[in-house]
């Protein structure tokens, strides 16, 4: 579609800001709304409904009465499974819509929106829903004289909150696996990015999820999210976002009913080039394109580039080739691929760690300045910082921009003890065409996940999780059920 088109779209378009609570459209019980900015030009999108403890109190009693009368967990897996593919479908067939809503929302890419947002969205939901029905549960190895069923149940009511960077997405994470096992959900969208997944539960109750097995309260986090994560009928809370966060949500569970919490974080992931790297090129690529993705705004985007001295100032003139490639534009236009940052808070924060990095000595060597200044969006250019020493505050802490340091190595355990030298442990990444250096690297590396001779390639089937100070538990692939059951064990005496 033409860009103009786009923006006509935009114009016409009716959000509905109303939180959605046991299958319907409702304000907040206070009445009290918060604007709905897009960074792409300042413009007030919605009204949105500013929920509070009175608000998710309603959510949670929907849901809990949801789960209690069995209308979704008492149905067999093969009609859960159904209904998630109806509503992975229809997530697909409201694709322009909801990739328009994402994109004025937090500013991405339109292209992106299309590509990655909504079909990840719809593909993680049907994932879930097909997985359901081949599950099986166990017999325990005991003695003639007793059958141990070893059986897994849905946890009951499920609290996600979620962030901005990938809302959609974030959220279907938590969604597919809590819906597929059979729970009820109140999800708490950003307050920065709330408009998909008010749409999206509209959807899932047309696609027959029940009323009252997922419903959604936006709102901002010390509000919503915190009587959420200490309410004391919730029993689980899967939650993605900043660090700082993730342990109060922990200590929130602690402070009420110990509710089960799975913590998502924050990253500062390294990605390791070794001299022996197969195919240049490609390295170059991947790193640039993993890490400019979304704006910098991933929290596995690999922010801390070691790249071995013989072949650094090679890759660097061929990752400096490819920054214009990298150029921010209007987000409404189909071939721009760096959009605005989320908000204003989040660009003065972005462009604050770029001036700490000029002050503390590092080298800018591209980037590192706003743009698109008449628009009344947020935009700042894709940031390269050369010369980055450990101690600097751009290596140390997550900037969630399209800020990369890069440090040069000549000793690949001191690359690994650097990489590891964090508190955080999302991911990470090392290019080699020695096989044993390869998998001894990947062996030594404190993360989640690492990659070898890639960056950012992965799917459905694979976890997708921390070490560290960067959670617990995982999301996605078939252990993600693991945080949305619990293992009941039936002993039977026999004879
Ligand atoms: P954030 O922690 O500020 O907010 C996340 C969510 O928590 C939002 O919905 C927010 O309203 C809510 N919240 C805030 N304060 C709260 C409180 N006191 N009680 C309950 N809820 C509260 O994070 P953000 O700025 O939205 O997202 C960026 C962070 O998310 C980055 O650190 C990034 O690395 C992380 N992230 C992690 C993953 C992952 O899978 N590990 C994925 C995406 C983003």
């Amino acid at each position: 579609m033409q860009t103009t088109q786009w923006h006509e779209r935009a114009a016409q378009l009716k959000i509905d800001g109303r939180a959605f609570i046991n299958g319907q459209r409702v304000a907040a019980e206070s009445g009290a709304v918060f604007d709905c900015i897009s960074p792409i030009d300042g413009r007030n999108l919605a009204s949105v409904a500013r929920c509070d403890v009175a608000d998710v109190d309603k959510a949670v009693v929907a849901a809990r009465s949801a789960f209690d009368d069995r209308r979704w967990a008492g149905l067999a897996p093969t009609e859960r499974k159904r209904t998630l593919i109806k509503f992975a479908d229809l997530l697909l067939q409201n694709r322009e819509e909801l990739a328009l809503l994402e994109t004025l929302d937090m500013g991405k890419p339109i292209k992106y929106s299309l590509s990655v947002d909504v079909p990840a969205s719809a593909n993680c939901i049907r994932w879930y829903g097909e997985a359901v029905d081949k599950i099986y549960d166990e017999i325990a190895p005991t003695a003639d004289s007793a059958l141990a069923l070893i059986t897994r149940e849905p946890v009951g009511v499920v609290a996600a909150i979620v962030p901005w960077n990938y809302p959609m997405i974030m959220a279907s994470w938590k969604l597919g696996p809590a819906l597929a096992a059979g729970n009820s959900v109140v999800l708490k969208p950003s307050e920065k990015s709330p408009l998909t997944a008010l749409r999206m539960a509209e959807i899932a109750l047309e696609a027959g999820i029940p009323a009252g097995v997922f419903n959604v309260v936006p709102g901002y986090g010390h509000e919503a999210g915190s009587a959420l994560a200490l309410h004391m009928d919730v029993d689980c809370i899967g939650f993605t976002g900043s660090t700082r966060v993730g342990k109060l949500i922990i200590k929130y569970a602690g402070e009420s009913n110990l509710k089960r919490a799975w913590t998502e974080l924050g990253g500062k992931s390294a990605n390791i080039v070794c001299a022996d790297c197969p195919d240049l090129d490609a390295a170059v690529r991947s790193s640039i394109g993993a890490m400019f993705f979304n704006q910098g705004e991933s929290c596995n985007a690999p922010s801390r580039l070691f790249v071995e001295e013989s072949i650094k100032a090679q890759f660097l003139e061929k990752a400096l080739a490819l920054m214009p490639s990298f150029q921010v534009g209007d987000p409404l236009d189909e071939n721009t691929v760096m959009g605005a940052i989320v908000d204003g808070i989040q660009l003065k924060s972005v462009l604050s760690y770029i001036e700490a990095g000029k002050t503390e000595g590092a080298k800018l060597l591209s980037g590192g300045v706003q743009q698109r200044s008449d628009s009344g969006g947020c935009y700042v250019s894709p940031t390269l910082f050369d010369g980055v020493d450990s101690s600097m505050t751009i290596a140390r802490e997550e900037i969630f921009g399209p800020v990369l340091s890069v440090f040069g190595f000549s000793d690949l355990q001191e690359a690994i003890r650097l990489a590891n030298a964090t508190p955080y442990g999302l991911q990470a990444a090392v290019w080699t065409s020695d096989l044993n250096k390869a998998i001894q690297t990947a062996r030594a590396l404190k993360a989640g996940t690492v990659h070898v001779n890639a960056y950012d390639e992965d799917d459905m089937t694979v976890p997708f999780g921390g070490y560290k100070q960067s959670g617990n538990g995982r999301d996605k692939s078939l252990h993600a059920f693991d945080k949305y059951t619990e293992l009941k064990t039936t002993w039977m005496r026999i004879g």
